[in-house]
């Protein structure tokens, strides 16, 4: 997606080896108007593949991802990282190793927001090492969902989140695929829309 690299290589800062920072419109402070173009692409991506629920991650999963749900025009839903007591009913859950945070943590999604006839698309900001996805499939799972492929607005390709999702069976569609940092700059390669 020219639009989305074309404001990486403008505002994304590379900070050390592998991390890319992007706060200025995606993790932290949002422009809605590339989320909305970014939901557009996702949606036309999916339009024929029948998705029900969009599901992603909290904190900065849930921007692109309300945009993918509008355009699909079905439910968003984000999994949680922190237990709530509000959260009295089943749960599903599932272990996260966050990459940026260095801690697992345990995820949940009320088991009453998904079940086996629903058709699941998983959005989230960054691909990395799966872990994140990984366990949205897990939880997906257990619902009995069926799952027709994670959108990734930015993939880092030099680490092996996409391979640990399709050696699972899952399409991955991502805007943005970043195959190397070199001398602090971000080289891409062909994204898949
Ligand atoms: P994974 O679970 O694929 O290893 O990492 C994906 C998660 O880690 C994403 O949900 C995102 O929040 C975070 N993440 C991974 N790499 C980066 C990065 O380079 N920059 C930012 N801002 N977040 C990242």
């Amino acid at each position: 997606m020219k639009l989305l690299e074309d404001r990486i290589l403008k505002d994304g800062n590379v900070l050390g080896e592998n991390i890319l920072k992007v706060d200025s419109f995606l993790t932290h402070q949002v422009d809605y108007e590339l989320m909305q173009e970014i939901g557009k692409v996702f949606a036309e991506a999916y339009k024929n593949a029948g998705i029900t629920k969009v599901v992603t991650i909290e904190a900065s999963g849930i921007a692109p991802a309300i945009y993918v749900a509008q355009a699909l025009d079905v439910p968003m839903i984000f999994a949680k990282k922190h237990k709530n007591i509000t959260m009295t009913e089943g749960i599903l859950t599932a272990e996260v190793y966050s990459f940026t945070k260095q801690v697992t943590s345990t995820v949940s999604i009320a088991s009453k927001f998904l079940s086996e006839n629903d058709t699941v698309l998983v959005v989230d900001d960054f691909l990395a090492n799966g872990q994140a996805a990984k366990g949205l499939l897990e939880i997906i799972s257990q619902a009995g969902a069926k799952v027709a492929g994670i959108g990734i607005v930015i993939e880092k390709s030099f680490q092996n989140g996409r391979k640990l999702l399709e050696d699972a069976g899952v399409a991955v569609t991502s805007l943005a695929r970043i195959k190397a940092f070199e001398e602090g700059k971000v080289k891409f390669m062909e994204a898949d829309a």
